[in-house]
């Protein structure tokens, strides 16, 4: 067998046969499967106008955002989503507070840095955040920056709780929910969130490639101008009048993504989707209490379970070993928590019986039987 078709096999093997439970990309259904396997259509036309508004109609509807909210589509991993939306929103004479439990509150305070915006790095730790007025410095601020679910250690905040603190301090509140949409509750209006930050391949469960931001009125009115062409969210805003992007969108992911707002829907609205990743979190939790194996965190959302070795065992080790000889995907954590902490994904395609593949492999890892 030559190199270039040895190499197609084993990435064959790893695209198709592995259970996953990374969180992200995450394990998506056979429906949205198929609408990924069609020919993408031109797009500049009155029937990709409607998928566009389709779209932007269902997630508004999903996260219960104000009326007058509009939602921006860019072709881009979720990242750009939180670059585009501290570049719109924040500048030389703001003063955020970034919320910094983990690598993705890291990444907005390496945006903020990147865009010489003033801000605060507001370390945090096992905190689910609900006395934010008494742990945030006493600064002024302008804005409140947040990673909903830092998905690099398990830790869900509490939205309403910021809420409130961004309410009475008069800030603009923007939350980075990728890693929670769909899985856990979000609802702007409840939670007074002015800017939310979606992408496609966490519990939208979607292929990577499209990044959402929606934007309340409270948001729309402090749009400013930036100093970028591909992410000023003017002329988004202009071109989804007609629903329309201004350069090339993630036509086949929209189409996906038009689909999977159905099939939310059709399951039972988005209330259904969160209560079912909360059986599965909850069902693997319980069945995993017999092996040394302690949760990571306090404040876990649905999305994901973080886990730490208790018998001293690399978490590394155990990640590898999964995926060699179990076929199944975790996900190791890097730097200084490579031999303390992986993490379990339920976001996506997911049933108890589809979760037992792990529970069964980390069972026969460790040598423990099942009761
Ligand atoms: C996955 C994730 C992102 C986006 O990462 P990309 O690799 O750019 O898609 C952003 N924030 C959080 C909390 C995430 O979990």
């Amino acid at each position: 067998m030559n190199e270039s078709l040895k190499k197609w096999k084993k990435l064959k093997m790893i695209y198709k046969d592995y259970a996953i439970f990374t969180p992200g990309p995450v394990k998506m259904s056979e429906e949205i499967l198929q609408v990924g396997a069609q020919q993408t259509p031109y797009f500049r036309n009155s029937k990709f106008s409607d998928v566009t508004f389709a779209c932007e109609n269902g997630l508004l509807e999903m996260v219960n955002a104000p009326e007058g909210s509009k939602v921006i589509f860019l072709t881009a991993s979720g990242t750009a989503g939180m670059e585009a939306a501290v570049m719109n929103f924040l500048s030389e004479n703001d003063n955020a507070l970034v919320v910094n439990g983990g690598g993705f509150g890291q990444r907005f305070v390496d945006i903020c840095i990147t865009h010489k915006i003033p801000h605060t790095d507001f370390k945090v730790k096992n905190t689910n955040l609900s006395d934010i007025e008494s742990l945030a410095p006493g600064e002024t601020y302008s804005a409140l920056v947040v990673n909903a679910h830092e998905t690099s250690v398990g830790q869900l905040y509490n939205l309403d709780a910021m809420g409130e603190y961004a309410v009475k301090n008069d800030l603009l509140y923007i939350v980075d929910a990728i890693s929670m949409l769909v899985t856990d509750p979000l609802d702007m209006q409840q939670s007074n969130i002015d800017v939310v930050i979606a992408s496609s391949q966490k519990g939208l469960a979607l292929p990577p490639g499209l990044t959402m931001v929606i934007l309340a009125p409270k948001a729309l009115k402090k749009l400013q101008v930036v100093n970028s062409l591909y992410f000023n969210f003017k002329d988004y805003l202009s071109n989804g009048e007609r629903g329309q992007q201004p350069y090339t969108p993630a036509v086949t992911i929209m189409l996906q993504l038009e689909a999977r707002l159905n099939q939310i829907k059709k399951r039972g609205g988005v209330i259904q989707s969160i209560a079912n990743a909360k059986e599965v979190a909850e069902y693997f939790r319980e069945s995993i209490k017999a092996l040394p194996l302690k949760e990571y965190s306090d404040y876990m959302p649905n999305a994901m379970t973080a886990l730490t070795p208790t018998d001293g065992n690399s978490a590394i080790d155990i990640v590898n070993d999964l995926e060699e000889n179990y076929k199944v995907m975790v996900c190791p954590n890097g730097g200084a928590e490579r031999d303390s902490v992986f993490r379990v994904s339920h976001m996506g395609e997911m049933t108890k019986e589809y979760t037992d593949i792990l529970i069964d492999a980390l069972y026969d890892y460790y040598g423990v039987a099942r009761s």
